[in-house]
């Protein structure tokens, strides 16, 4: 019996979409915290992008050490030779690739305008995914995207061909969310029983089915023999109307109606991350949690209305399925409203000392007190807002790691 896998795709689909970013900072702490949490796989960032190579090695560098471990840190990219080769250069030390193409003929006609066709696009996918297994490369999925669009024959024949090369996982891109879960339940079932390849699901909000469809499809993996592993980001940040949401995803394949009886998590998942997980992608990215977004939304646990209250309180279960400790909820929120220090990219050593005794971080010196303080000052020009208390850990904790995620060098 297959089972599913969770591959965040935050640091990637969520920091592509249009007017949010995060810094490399932030990136890391991301990458920490779904390793934390359990979660298989982040797809942490582009190989090809070289603002992106100090932060990549970094991070490969912290799963060196034993930090972030074990979870798998896949680069995407497309699926060309010339990318393929420019990530080994840039990331030598990438193990995890994601290799994407399109694969619709809307998308390749009206992309690729007459250049490539359908076999070319098969062409490009096999040599890159031979260059990377070349390479070095461990895992490797190959993405097709536009699959909800594409014809179904020739998606077997590009997932077989991918197999047959080695690739490790066929990534189905609902790249426009045209699928429901009816649909994405069969097509995903007869790509898994006549292919034999463990598949990803990519799924799109927008007709408002990312969740549903990413469940639907994996039972259809399942059902048809194989694992299945779905793509999610944080609060459901991604393109347009955003990815299918970790929590959200975690809670439909965990508490709803008869479904974990059969088809269960590959991995053991710490759900009492959630809030917290939740709490900093929003703080990051700049966008509230929307009051009723599934388990951290303010109003997720919240009861008004007489027979609801009522209810709840002679016992939970009447008007919740599941209880708000399990995500990490109920330690009140500390917000200070009296005088506050914060450590920003002006800051000087003496608010600085300050701001860290309260964390308990105690310097052996002025030098070394001075040096932190320079890392969290280039942190903060990167954010340009106040770091949280895990990130000026993170800093001094590793301050060599930090400054390599702190280093940008253009045109070099
Ligand atoms: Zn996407």
């Amino acid at each position: 019996m297959g089972k599913i896998f969770i591959i965040d795709v935050t640091n990637r689909d969520g920091v592509q979409t249009a007017k949010l970013g995060l810094s490399k900072l932030e990136k890391t702490m991301i990458n920490i915290f779904l390793n934390e949490m359990g979660v298989f796989h982040s797809e942490f960032g582009f190989p090809t992008t070289r603002h992106e190579s100090h932060y990549l090695n970094a991070n490969l560098e912290l799963a060196d050490m034993g930090v972030l471990q074990p979870i798998h840190l896949g680069g995407w990219l497309r699926a060309i030779v010339k990318d393929v080769e420019t990530a080994f250069k840039l990331v030598p030390r990438i193990r995890h690739l994601n290799l994407s193409i399109s694969t619709s003929d809307q998308m390749i006609h009206g992309k690729f305008q007459g250049k490539k066709s359908r076999d070319d696009v098969i062409n490009d996918m096999t040599e890159a995914v031979d260059a990377a297994r070349a390479l070095g490369a461990e895992s490797i999925g190959v993405n097709a995207e536009d699959a909800s669009r594409a014809d179904l024959d020739f998606l077997l024949k590009f997932a077989m061909a991918a197999k047959e090369h080695g690739a490790d996982r066929f990534r189905y891109c609902d790249t426009l969310g045209y699928d429901n879960p009816f649909t994405i339940y069969e097509t995903i079932k007869t790509l898994a029983e006549n292919t034999g390849i463990p598949i990803e699901l990519h799924c799109h909000g927008d007709l408002g089915m990312s969740n549903s469809n990413s469940i639907a499809g994996a039972k259809g993996a399942i059902d048809g023999g194989q694992d299945a592993y779905i793509n999610t980001t944080i609060n459901g940040i991604g393109e347009r109307a955003g990815n299918a949401d970790l929590v959200s995803v975690l809670l439909a394949i965990t508490k709803s109606k008869g479904f974990a009886e059969k088809y269960k998590l590959g991995d053991p998942i710490d759900l009492s991350m959630s809030w917290k997980i939740a709490k900093f992608a929003s703080y990051a990215f700049g966008v509230p949690i929307p009051i009723n977004q599934t388990g951290v939304g303010i109003n997720a646990f919240s009861h008004e209305s007489g027979i609801h209250a009522d209810g709840v309180l002679k016992d939970p279960e009447n008007y919740e399925l599941f209880s708000y400790d399990e995500l990490g909820r109920g330690e009140p929120d500390f917000v200070e409203t009296g005088r506050e220090i914060c450590a920003g990219e002006y800051s000087g050593i003496s608010g600085f000392r300050h701001v860290m005794g309260q964390i308990d971080v105690e310097f052996a010196n002025r030098d070394e007190a001075n040096e932190i303080l320079e890392l969290v000052r280039y942190a903060n020009v990167e954010s340009q807002k106040p770091l949280v208390e895990d990130e000026l850990l993170f800093i001094a904790k590793y301050p060599k790691i930090a400054k390599k995620l702190l280093t940008l060098t253009p045109l070099e």
